[in-house]
């Protein structure tokens, strides 16, 4: 486990990690964290003050800095964070009808260099420990019952963390978050897939396909050149039969690019017969890339092709505020 400055962050641990006597008292710990939020030791009322203190010598309890947070006109909140070593990054929280969904990252900046996400115009920092992650949600400010790990950075790129974060989110003992209610993003990862499949956990699994060919994926997203479609796509189909868990793409439109009727058709005849949902994104607009979305027109008629597929287009959210998909870290002080 990756180390934060200094001391292990509490934050990072399960129960049995917790290196403190009796037993008993590490559920104790853990639910002050991940159930009630707990901001320092000292807040632990109810654990003896030498335990605490024994605590905070031997830990730290990284939480976060919120160091902004700005409110979109329709609800959705993104918040700018400050980790322990100065990095930044941001998480959203989208409201719908059933309640909010908190969007994590994963990684302070992206390695992947998709062409028109503003995620890793920046490079690459670092990776974010399970801490970091769940801190993000533990400390959001509004009850959420979906995690989408849709945030800056690709998290089968920061496996280990990710999976650690995924199982301290559903914790009995913590938030107790159904894993169904976790859904991680991909941009094609291969081996993570596969990796992640061999777990079996019921995590929905999200998939940036974005094109239906390699010659156009291979344009706007440098992992295809590693893993093409058919090799995504098997490793879909291997985790659907690991996890039964139907595959959710997501297709980010854009003018002129792969928005035509016969990529639309292309997509369908890739997909048919597999269990797929589609979800089409309406291109969120990055400043300085040249990219845009299509017209109202050209994205009904491309829906109109996908017939016979589960497909639907995704509603915008937040992007007065630069927190809808693609638009999180395109703004350079973070
Ligand atoms: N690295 C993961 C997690 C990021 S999820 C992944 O690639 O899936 C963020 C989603 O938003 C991805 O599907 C990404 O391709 C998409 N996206 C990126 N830039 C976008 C933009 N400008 N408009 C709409 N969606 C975008």
């Amino acid at each position: 486990m990756p180390h934060e400055e200094g001391q292990l962050n509490i934050l990072s641990l399960f129960p049995g990690e917790i290196d403190v006597l009796p037993v008993y008292r590490r559920k104790q710990i853990f639910a002050w964290l991940g159930k009630k939020g707990a901001r320092s030791f000292e807040e632990m009322t109810d654990l003896p003050k030498t335990l605490r203190s024994e605590l905070a010598e031997r830990y730290s309890l990284s939480v976060p800095k919120e160091l902004e947070r700005q409110i979109s006109a329709d609800g959705t909140q993104k918040i700018m964070w400050g980790l322990v070593d100065g990095e930044r990054v941001e998480t959203a929280l989208m409201r719908y009808k059933h309640g909010y969904s908190v969007c994590l990252s994963t990684q302070a900046g992206c390695r992947q260099g998709c062409a028109f996400c503003a995620s890793g115009s920046h490079g690459f920092s670092r990776n974010l420990t399970a801490g970091e992650i769940l801190g993000q949600a533990i400390y959001c400010g509004v009850e959420y019952g979906h995690a989408v790990l849709m945030g800056t950075g690709e998290p089968l790129d920061n496996f280990d963390e990710t999976v650690r974060f995924i199982k301290l989110v559903s914790h009995p003992d913590g938030r107790n978050l159904g894993v169904r209610h976790v859904s991680l993003s991909t941009c094609g990862d291969v081996p993570g897939i596969l990796k992640l499949a061999e777990l079996g956990l019921p995590v929905t699994l999200s998939v940036s396909l974005h094109a239906p060919d390699d010659e156009t994926r291979n344009h706007i997203m440098p992992v295809n050149r590693k893993y093409p479609i058919s090799q995504l796509l098997e490793a879909c189909g291997k985790y659907f039969e690991k996890t039964a868990r139907r595959i959710s793409y997501e297709y980010v439109i854009i003018d002129g690019l792969n928005d035509s009727p016969v990529q639309a058709r292309r997509l369908a005849s890739l997909l048919r017969g597999t269990p797929a949902h589609v979800n089409v994104i309406p291109y969120n607009p990055v400043p300085g890339k040249p990219f845009r979305a299509p017209g109202q027109d050209t994205i009904r008629r491309f829906m109109r092709e996908l017939a016979g597929l589960q497909a639907t287009v995704r509603r915008t959210l937040g992007s007065d505020i630069m927190a809808a998909c693609g638009q999180m870290r395109s703004n350079r002080q973070c």
